[in-house]
């Protein structure tokens, strides 16, 4: 789009850019950023700008390491915490080969790819992300603590709530941004926030989940703080989910409303949430892809850990929002935000598209509360367990031939390899739970 590459251009002098950062994720989601100067930018929008893939974990080998950013002139934003006059721009960017040819290992390109079948088949997916984090104490060195300013402002007796203040300058600045904010709270964990953007297209929303994070970051450290999206940070508490609503559009109608039916979905929806519950198993390495994912995943903190869906209730693995008509949705509950935004969309549309393929039928839905079921109920339903751990997460990628070719054969070989020595790492370590049980016992 060479008049997008010129607004792009007009925007940066208009603004006074001097510095523009290139961004795009590795393949676990961690943010780079290769940042150039003004001058470089028509260059960098010519797709001329060479990096160094080597350098990127899970990228390619040293000998194949010439690499392009293209950057996507839709994505152009400043950061408003730089001053004015010195403004810093960024572009978000897919990754492509030195022949010129998208690089297979580019999470981006592998969200691109999903949308492409999604859109040979008339849909467009449509993604509302609701990300929690916790807000910590940095200690006098200005590292990170586990204690959270609710805790301080309780004992302190404050008359400012910092997370509170913290959490209002992150809602502006987003909002400078671009961003559309819906709702922003506290959570029910002390120190524990949502901010929820309004949904958009697939690629818009993981490009807006990545910049949340790293704005997120950005704020609370000018407040003091230290922002994490770890999902667990502490036992007995609530662990922090990133719930993704999804829906389908066709020729600009919601794909799963259909006023006839008991729940008024359509077939599409229900093929949808059969595709989701056949592969949860099999994608959840991707939506929780750290050890400790799977200690958010454990029963009475409205977390999921059964795979069932439900048209009433927010124990389940899918729910089903009340609202109908444009707003038809479905709730994946599951997803943490450790998880690397595109490829855990990526993932979820697979499956929801091979549901509708293969005309999946989803079980019946369960209206109970889940977490009183016996284990009978549940097995009389096939009500099955999501993964318990990531190693078992990992055995279900491996037998999940659909979930592998969402991801291509790059980014799942990498993927896997390094996860499986991070399980093996955490296998291995001492952990100070078992100091506490046995140090003294044996
Ligand atoms: P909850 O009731 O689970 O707390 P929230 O109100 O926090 O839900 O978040 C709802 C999210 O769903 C928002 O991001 C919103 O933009 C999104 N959403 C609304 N309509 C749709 C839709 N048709 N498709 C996808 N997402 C949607
Ligand atoms: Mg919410
Ligand atoms: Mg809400
Ligand atoms: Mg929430
Ligand atoms: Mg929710």
């Amino acid at each position: 789009m060479t008049d997008g590459r010129e607004t792009v251009l007009q925007k940066a002098a208009d603004l006074g850019v001097k510095f523009v950062r290139l961004q795009f994720t590795d393949i676990f989601g961690v943010l780079k950023n290769v940042a150039i100067t003004i001058d470089q930018l028509p260059k960098a929008l010519n797709n001329e700008l060479m990096f160094d893939g080597s350098s990127i974990e899970g990228f390619v080998r040293i000998e194949e390491s010439d690499m392009y950013l293209r950057p996507d002139p839709s994505t152009f934003t400043i950061f408003p915490w730089r001053p004015n006059g010195d403004a810093v721009a960024r572009l978000i960017c897919d990754v492509y080969n030195a022949d010129g040819t998208p690089f297979i290992g580019c999470p981006r390109g592998t969200l691109r790819r999903v949308i492409a079948e999604a859109e040979a088949m008339g849909f467009t997916m449509n993604v509302g992300p609701e990300a929690e984090f916790f807000l910590f104490h940095t200690d006098a060195s200005g590292r990170p603590t586990l204690e959270t300013h609710d805790r301080a402002g309780y004992f302190d007796m404050t008359p400012v709530d910092l997370g509170e203040d913290a959490r209002r300058d992150m809602v502006l600045t987003l909002q400078q941004m671009g961003f559309e904010i819906e709702a922003s709270h506290h959570e029910v964990a002390p120190g524990q926030h949502e901010i929820d953007f309004k949904y958009a297209e697939a690629l818009r929303t993981a490009d807006n989940i990545a910049t949340f994070k790293f704005v997120v970051r950005t704020i609370a450290q000018r407040h003091g703080l230290h922002a994490t999206f770890m999902p667990k940070p502490i036992y007995g508490i609530a662990g922090s989910g990133m719930h993704c609503n999804i829906s389908l559009f066709r020729d600009g109608k919601n794909a799963f409303y259909d006023p006839q039916d008991k729940l008024q979905l359509s077939e599409i929806a229900y093929y949808f949430i059969g595709g989701l519950i056949a592969h949860a198993r099999g994608m959840t390495a991707i939506t929780n892809p750290t050890v400790n994912s799977y200690k958010r995943l454990v029963s009475g903190y409205e977390a999921p850990v059964y795979i069932a869906w439900s048209p009433q209730n927010r124990s389940p693995l899918i729910r089903i929002p009340a609202k109908r008509g444009l707003s038809t949705r479905l709730e994946v509950r599951h997803p943490d935000p450790s998880a690397n935004p595109y490829l855990a969309i990526a993932v979820m549309l697979k499956a929801g598209l091979d549901g509708i393929k293969n005309r999946i039928q989803p079980p019946p839905p369960v209206n109970g509360n889940i977490y009183h079921m016996d284990k009978a109920t549940l097995k009389a339903q096939g009500i099955e367990l999501l993964p318990a751990t990531l190693d078992e997460a990992l055995d279900e990628l491996e037998r999940d031939p659909v979930i592998q070719e969402a991801l291509g054969p790059h980014i799942y070989q990498r993927f896997l390899e390094a996860k499986r020595i991070e399980c093996e790492e955490y296998r291995t370590r001492v952990h100070q739970w078992e100091i506490d049980q046995y140090l003294t016992k044996f």
